[in-house]
């Protein structure tokens, strides 16, 4: 063990990490494409994007050259009553891309403070409009962060419990897996409509949930409700944006315009943190004013920092080449035949694809705590994949530079694995 690991040991806390009983933490020195590169030099296919922020693969050449470049000129600027090129060019650029009628973009550090922000918005819209509504409205299994908001928002669970106390009430409407939104919805806008500030769901697929994914129709029935009922819809594509389902977000799948996006993870392309929240041109009218009590009085030392922009602009630029559309597709082809062949053991339930992401459920325990999840772990990182499966719960987000030929022997890796039991 080399000097720095015995440091890490002794002095660093890592997150989501039991440090009772978890493995040492495995030493990488490089990342390369879609891989990491260990201290002694062997190779991880990194099959789940690393928490899955990397898109275009580690350590991208012209990423790391648009940040180094932009270093040099300017590194960090306070962003109230200052502005710089990558902030202003990279919000047009995403409002370009975005679905329609999101016209302003708010900076923020993360994908939890892209939501806090977004919950926040919104509640301040309606006091700034005269009206006091805060209930915010979420799904069952939802996960959307780990600060005191974004808990609140995200169904309790093993990793919200020791704070239940601390987390505001939020009226919670089915998961469409299990249950049916709509009429929950429908009842919740005629019993309490005139108190709702917003409805929060993550579209499509309830992320760190469990990888659970749902139709398109339901995410069209709650924007039609929202809608109609003039409550803003908050879309978190914190793990969703920029390609993962397919089209660049999961709401273009649906045809679907929320009144505010929540964007992180792969924005920068996984290289450097930050969070961002799009809100329409009413919500931001609702704050615009020549009295200063209707300000927005949500900041951060970093927001809008301009490494982390620069390289926003290049990821985007790296994503909207036909060639990363023609890689993804190839992707879900790839997951395609491989759910199939793990789908075939006895252990496998629930095989399921959208776009570049990939899930399935194991017969073994059930819940984030399930064992069999860092047992396959462990096995995949022994035969150079990097996996991190939800308790029971197995998936794959690879970034978008991993060949079919990589993700079928990530799929040979489970098959393997699966062998064992
Ligand atoms: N929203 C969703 C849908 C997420 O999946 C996550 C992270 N997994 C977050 C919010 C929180 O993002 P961060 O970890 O960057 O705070």
């Amino acid at each position: 063990m080399s000097t720095w690991q015995a440091l890490d040991e002794r002095f660093v806390w890592h997150p989501y990490t039991q440090h009772g009983i978890a493995p040492r933490a495995t030493p990488i020195v490089r990342g390369e494409g879609a891989y990491l590169v260990d201290a002694d030099g062997n190779r991880l296919l990194d099959a789940i994007s690393s928490w899955w922020v990397n898109l275009h693969g580690h350590a991208h050449p012209e990423i790391a050259d648009a940040i180094a470049q932009q270093a040099r000129s300017l590194e960090q600027v306070i962003f109230a009553g200052f502005t710089h090129e990558p902030a202003a060019r990279l919000a047009a650029e995403l409002v370009e891309v975005l679905p329609d009628g999101l016209e302003r973009i708010f900076f923020s550090d993360d994908g939890s403070t892209a939501v806090e922000v977004a919950i926040k918005i919104a509640i301040q819209s309606w006091r700034n409009r005269g009206e006091r509504r805060t209930l915010i409205a979420a799904l069952d299994n939802a996960y959307h962060g780990d600060t005191f908001g974004a808990m609140s928002a995200s169904a309790p669970s093993v990793f919200t419990e020791a704070f239940g106390d601390h987390l505001f009430q939020v009226a919670r409407l089915p998961d469409p897996i299990e249950g049916d939104p709509l009429d929950a919805l429908d009842r919740l806008i005629e019993t309490r409509g005139g108190e709702l500030a917003a409805v929060i769901v993550e579209p499509l697929l309830l992320a760190a949930g469990g990888m659970r994914m749902y139709g398109e129709d339901v995410l069209r029935g709650i924007r039609e409700r929202t809608r109609a009922a003039g409550i803003p819809l908050i879309a978190d594509e914190v793990a969703t944006g920029f390609g993962r389902t397919g089209p660049m977000f999961a709401c273009d799948r649906a045809g679907v315009a929320p009144d505010l996006v929540c964007m992180s993870k792969g924005v920068t392309g996984g290289f450097l943190p930050l969070g961002v929240t799009a809100a329409t041109a009413e919500l931001f009218e609702t704050f615009r004013s020549p009295d200063r009590a209707l300000t927005f009085f949500h900041g951060h030392s970093f927001t809008g920092n301009p490494l982390a922009c620069a390289a926003a602009r290049t990821s985007l630029r790296l994503l909207l080449d036909p060639a990363c559309a023609k890689a993804r597709v190839a992707i879900e082809a790839a997951h395609e035949d491989g759910l199939a062949r793990v789908a075939s053991h006895p252990m496998v339930t629930r095989p399921r694809l959208l776009g570049t992401i990939a899930a399935f459920d194991l017969e073994a325990g059930e819940g984030y705590l399930a064992p069999v999840g860092r047992e396959l772990a462990a096995f995949a990182r022994g035969e150079g994949v990097l996996l991190r499966p939800l308790g029971n719960v197995v998936y794959l987000i690879p970034p978008y530079c991993v060949t079919p030929d990589e993700i079928g022997g990530v799929y040979g890796v489970i098959e393997r694995f699966l062998e064992t039991r």
